[in-house]
């Protein structure tokens, strides 16, 4: 076992970008970076707020006021996004992106509802992004799989609407499906109100991957734990917060999606060095980082790695360790994980 004080005594000296790991977190408007954003915004004649261009991480406080600033600025980004092309643009931006960061898949999260609009349809927008995934994932070598999330923040039936046609897209390969999420504001809603839309998910057999402990405790991710029987959770930094959740998650083998821009980002805790990455990981926990919105957070993933290297003291080896953990927690194809474990061992070796 870790002891408390697991500081890598190791190397430190292996290039990350090389380092194969998979991207579970990272969200399909948040995804894009502020050149693309700009281009969309001058194509579409929309003023965008100075907040979104001038690449500053956000930095808002965990409450409410926090969260509606987050959200207005994400709200503003989205509306930049109005044809075909752009949702293509965004889709081959992030594969283009995370494949140049060492990514050997990506499982990239949209709540179609957003573009249903602007392409006559919750079905054509979902498929105009399971398309594009399937093309950037050859164009870039990176397996680009979608998972279909529900917001909090709308009704329960919606969700449900969503499970449905998520259901009938469900792979393990690049342009499908591969999995269900609920996301937004973690305070908002009864999560309990959408079970029936994650047994819905679940008996197509999509894995689920809700939103939970970031902004609320270990209670909420206990819940998650209890009723949704979850491959995932999208952040789940908390659970550090109460033994016993921790214990149950990792004995579960609950793969957590730790997003520390995000955290830092959304006033979870006041720096870096305060996100309990070596906590959770000397528990055993599975750990998948993850950049959740970098249009606002202002960082990638492969900062994320550099981060706990850098900040939280991780070896190469452990950090070897932490993109095992992510590739094994990806839903996509075993084919394509075993690949990518197998190309990890490859970078340790290496010098
Ligand atoms: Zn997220």
């Amino acid at each position: 076992m870790p002891t408390s004080d697991s500081r890598g005594v190791g190397e430190f000296t292996r290039n990350i970008p090389t380092l194969p790991k998979a991207h579970l977190h990272l969200h399909f408007t948040g995804s894009m970076t502020v050149g693309l954003l700009k281009r969309m915004s001058a194509e579409h004649n929309i003023r965008l707020n100075k907040e979104l261009l001038d690449s500053q991480p956000l930095r808002v406080p965990a409450d409410r006021r926090g969260w509606f600033r987050f959200q207005r600025l994400y709200d503003m980004a989205r509306r930049c996004v109005q044809t075909e092309q752009d949702m293509r643009a965004i889709v081959d931006e992030a594969a283009r992106i995370d494949a140049s960061e060492g990514s050997r898949i990506l499982e990239i999260q949209v709540t179609p509802d957003s573009y249903a609009k602007i392409m006559g349809g919750l079905t054509p927008a979902l498929e105009v992004i399971l398309d594009e995934a399937r093309l950037a994932s050859a164009r870039y070598d990176i397996a680009v799989g979608v998972i279909v999330a529900a917001a909090r923040t709308h009704h329960p039936l919606e969700a449900k609407t969503l499970a449905r046609l998520a259901a009938q897209y469900v792979g393990d390969t690049p342009g499908t499906v591969v999995g269900f999420g609920l996301s937004n504001d973690e305070r908002s809603g009864n999560t309990a109100d959408f079970f029936p839309a994650f047994r819905i998910a679940a008996k197509a057999g999509l894995p689920l991957m809700p939103h939970a402990g970031e902004l609320l405790g270990p209670e909420h991710v206990d819940e998650i734990v209890e009723n949704v029987h979850p491959a995932r959770i999208g952040h789940g930094v908390r659970a550090v917060e109460d033994p016993e959740v921790l214990r149950r998650v990792v004995q579960n083998k609950i793969t957590l999606e730790v997003c520390p821009a995000s955290n830092v980002g959304l006033g979870v805790y006041a720096s870096k060095d305060q996100v309990p990455l070596r906590k959770l990981f000397d528990s055993g926990a599975h750990i998948a980082l993850g950049a959740d919105d970098p249009l606002l957070f202002g960082e990638r993933l492969e900062r994320q790695y550099a981060d706990a290297r850098e900040i939280h003291g991780f070896d190469d080896a452990q950090l070897a360790t932490l993109a095992r953990y992510s590739i094994e927690g990806s839903v996509m194809a075993q084919r394509y994980r075993h690949t990518a474990l197998l190309q990890v061992d490859e970078w340790i070796k290496s010098r």
